[in-house]
């Protein structure tokens, strides 16, 4: 971990833009050296509270506190933040090396370091991403993933307090998308940088954060590891955004909860009685004896993917649920089901 490393505390922060809030009451803090993910549908805010913690736009009320410093007024040349979107472009009419070296050439003449220590760090920063023939290189001769390493090598080139990126593999194609996760949780290893990775991609996010933040309309859903909010969703929208959901309904009853009159082997929280909703993932549904069923139905459809069949299932009067089964033979469409529920989450 990086000892210079600094928290951020986003402290009851409200953004509104002409009619619209788009951030409300929002509270967030990110541990020092902590790689958190900002997971959010679209429109959601991600992109405005980034731009605020990175001092590019500026809240109605609340604070941003870098470490022990209210950095809410602070302008972005003195906020010593790196950033990369997902466009944003390097300067095409320069070489690799003095795209990474932009920041500290534009230092004034006091604060820059010598030619000699420039083109140091330049070399420390290509072996870092993994490109160190590249320095002479322009930017048209690159390919978008390697344009993506340059820029964060850029942000890091100035040695920020806090790396903020903001769906910086957002443009570049799945396969490519993976590789500079993985890549980037290595760089964050060695560097211990706070890092603040926004996205609306689940996977990315549960896949690369030691925490993930879950945003809804500008509020704060959950935060906590990627095994907390799977495991413990603090609601039905974490619970959908995280991944395919089914939604049956339930009863509660002395702490039960009974699917079509069948008892499920979830409990009901404490206090919790009558109608509930009950939710699972496709893998929590099992094929099963009429006579053992929660739910029926036939099937509509089946396919195979990475060693799993996903089943559709068609069910009378409700939604279609998706079935995964690492064993299941295909099943033919048309064919009457029946469905056991063994693992969800029950809501209100
Ligand atoms: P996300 O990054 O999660 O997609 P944004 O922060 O970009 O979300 O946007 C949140 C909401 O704020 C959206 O409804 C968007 O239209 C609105 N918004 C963002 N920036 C502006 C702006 N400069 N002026 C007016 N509305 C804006
Ligand atoms: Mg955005």
């Amino acid at each position: 971990m990086n000892s210079q490393a600094t928290a951020i505390r986003v402290e009851d922060l409200s953004k509104t833009f002409e009619t619209a809030a788009v951030l409300h009451d929002f509270n967030l803090d990110v541990r020092a050296g902590e790689l958190l993910a900002l997971l959010g549908p679209s429109g959601s805010g991600k992109t405005t509270l980034l731009r605020i913690i990175a001092g590019l736009d500026f809240p109605d009320r609340g604070r941003i506190i870098f470490g022990r410093d209210d950095a809410t007024r602070v302008p972005v040349q003195q906020r010593a933040v790196g950033f990369v979107f997902q466009h944003y472009a390097l300067f095409k009419h320069m070489t690799v090396a003095d795209n990474i070296a932009y920041g500290l050439n534009a230092r004034k003449r006091s604060e820059r370091p010598d030619k000699a220590e420039i083109k140091r760090r330049v070399g420390n920063l290509l072996d870092l991403i993994k490109l160190s023939g590249f320095a002479d290189r322009y930017p048209s001769q690159l390919s978008g993933g390697q344009r993506q390493r340059i820029a964060l090598a850029r942000a890091l080139a100035v040695e920020p307090r806090v790396l903020l990126l903001d769906e910086p593999f957002g443009a570049l194609d799945a396969q490519v998308r993976k590789d500079l996760r993985r890549w980037l949780r290595e760089i964050h290893d060695r560097t211990g940088q706070t890092t603040i990775f926004v996205t609306h991609d689940q996977d990315e996010a549960l896949e690369l954060s030691d925490r993930v933040a879950v945003l809804d309309r500008g509020r704060l859903e959950q935060v906590g590891t990627p095994d907390e909010v799977q495991e413990h969703p603090v609601s039905p929208t974490v619970l959908k955004f995280l991944g395919d959901t089914i939604e049956v309904e339930a009863i509660a009853q002395n702490g039960q909860v009974l699917v079509s009159g069948r008892p499920t082997p979830l409990t009901a929280p404490q206090g919790l009685t009558g109608p509930v909703k009950l939710y699972a993932r496709p893998w929590q549904l099992q094929f099963a004896d009429a006579d053992a069923a929660h739910l029926h139905g036939t099937v509509r459809s089946s396919y195979r993917t990475q060693g799993r069949q996903r089943i559709e299932v068609d069910r009378e009067g409700a939604k279609t649920v998706v079935v995964e089964a690492s064993d299941t033979a295909r099943l033919a469409h048309g064919r009457e089901v029946g469905l056991r529920i063994v693992g969800g989450w029950v809501f209100p």
